[in-house]
């Protein structure tokens, strides 16, 4: 007699004493309870979930079932054998067209027709407690991200407190932001990854060793940010009880940085700019505004739509103003005020040639940078020489944008005053933009009412005496 023993063993088996140790254990000694002689063959499956995914050792044993190698299957309990009403009819078919004796420890016995009927019972309510359940967890994950709370693991950098609520654990926090920096300032992500092996820092996962596919993933997390993924799309910002790590800014920053093909060993960093990201500060806490991607909101026919981008507060995260809208304004104010005669006296002298040059050596420093990389893509030189090459760029990079800093606040084209204001003012380049901006006036953007539309009033343009 060719007897099979059937054990599976799932996720919640550990704690519930039901390893597969013991399922195999209850079955051979109902095997000789039963005085059935022969060989026996263990059948281990070993899988997470009792309706996701496959169960090959289960189909392997119904194929031998069918090929005539087995004339008895002894299994522990209905819902080990078989959770869905099709699979347990595969299993009574068994029986019924090809003669084999399939009993379950816990009284199943489908040599019967009675015990067949039992055996769809048992499958069919514990399908409908399945249903029930996979329902209740989705609603109430709905819930928690239309809440904006965390998912249920907070990940490395949080902790769930008692209570539930989450607070951050500073050294993770650290670790990230660090990172973070430095991949934003073109650091790879294999030397991160080393120095924080040398400085013996803990991982996030269950490994010991930081690898870059980690540390990526936890870089490129959203909820870094306060952002909330739900079902595979950002659908939201999280609770803002829920502290920040990372701006929606940097995040972006990182996601493009880290998902560029072509910078993945030596990424470049170079921030977007955008008008007033940095500089505008926040009416409610004084905190500086950041340009953040618009919110996922859901329409009211339920698809969901990208917002608009925006200024948000960096600090308190509670003021938020549509971009277009304050840019508009604040460049609206600035060409006209520029239009004046007196328009001179607004700027201190600058040093427009260094600034030039400056940014030329900028562009020509990015263009040399991306060459490099393409050049190791393309496999015309190693890691090491591609190493050496941006090392050297960089520190050149940095030692122009230096000179650009200093030739930049008075540097103004004299026809940004007077008739041509407004048209020189369009041509300028964002980074001249941002100074010439900065030298004339702090804006700041205040809270505001209930009111949909924009208010121009909750723009404060000030000009530096
Ligand atoms: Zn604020």
């Amino acid at each position: 007699m060719q007897i099979a023993i059937y054990t599976r063993i799932s996720e919640d088996d550990e704690h519930l004493g039901k390893g597969v140790q013991r399922q195999e254990q209850d079955c051979r000694g109902l095997v000789t309870r039963l005085e059935w002689s022969g060989e026996v063959s263990v059948y281990k499956e070993n899988d997470t979930s009792a309706t996701r995914g496959k169960r090959p050792v289960f189909e392997r044993m119904m194929a031998d079932a069918h090929a005539g190698q087995i004339d008895a299957i002894v299994f522990w309990d209905s819902d080990r054998i078989t959770r869905t009403p099709r699979e347990a009819e595969d299993v009574i078919d068994l029986v019924t067209t090809r003669g084999i004796k399939v009993i379950g420890f816990h009284g199943d016995d489908l040599t019967t027709s009675d015990g067949q009927m039992l055996f769809r019972i048992k499958i069919t309510v514990a399908r409908n407690e399945i249903d029930k359940m996979k329902r209740r967890i989705r609603r109430a994950s709905d819930q928690r991200a239309a809440d904006g709370q965390m998912a249920g693991q907070t990940g490395y950098g949080f902790k769930r407190l008692e209570g539930g609520s989450v607070s951050l654990v500073p050294e993770q926090v650290v670790v990230i932001q660090d990172a973070a920096r430095r991949v934003l300032e073109g650091a790879s992500l294999r030397q991160i990854c080393m120095d924080l092996q040398k400085r013996g820092v803990s991982t996030p996962g269950r490994g010991s060793t930081w690898n870059t596919t980690t540390l990526k993933q936890l870089l490129l997390r959203e909820s870094l940010a306060g952002l909330r993924r739900h079902r595979g799309a950002v659908v939201g910002e999280l609770h803002e009880s829920i502290p920040r790590i990372l701006t929606v800014d940097e995040h972006e920053r990182l996601k493009a940085i880290l998902n560029d093909p072509m910078r993945r060993t030596a990424p470049v960093g170079r921030a977007p700019k955008y008008l007033l990201g940095g500089i505008a500060r926040c009416g409610r806490c004084g905190g500086v505004m950041r340009r953040a991607v618009g919110r996922m909101t859901t329409t009211k026919s339920g698809g969901s739509k990208r917002q608009p981008p925006s200024y948000v507060c960096g600090d308190c995260y509670r003021v938020r103003r549509k971009q277009a809208d304050v840019d508009a304004l604040v460049e609206g104010i600035i060409a006209g005020r520029l239009q004046m005669p007196d328009a001179a006296q607004l700027f201190v002298t600058g040093d427009p040639i260094a600034l030039a040059e400056a940014q030329d050596a900028i562009e020509a420093i990015d263009a040399r940078l991306a060459n490099a990389a393409d050049m190791f893509a393309a496999g015309d030189i190693d890691g090491g020489q591609l190493a050496r090459i941006t090392e050297r760029l960089r520190a050149d990079r940095a030692r122009a944008a230096a000179d650009l800093e200093a030739a930049l606040p008075g540097a103004v084209p004299a026809d940004l005053m007077g008739d041509a204001a407004a048209e020189t003012w369009a041509a300028l380049s964002m980074d001249s933009k941002r100074a010439v901006l900065s030298t004339l006036v702090t804006v700041t953007i205040m809270p505001s009412g209930s009111g949909k539309a924009f208010d121009p009033a909750t723009v404060r343009v000030d000009w530096r005496s």
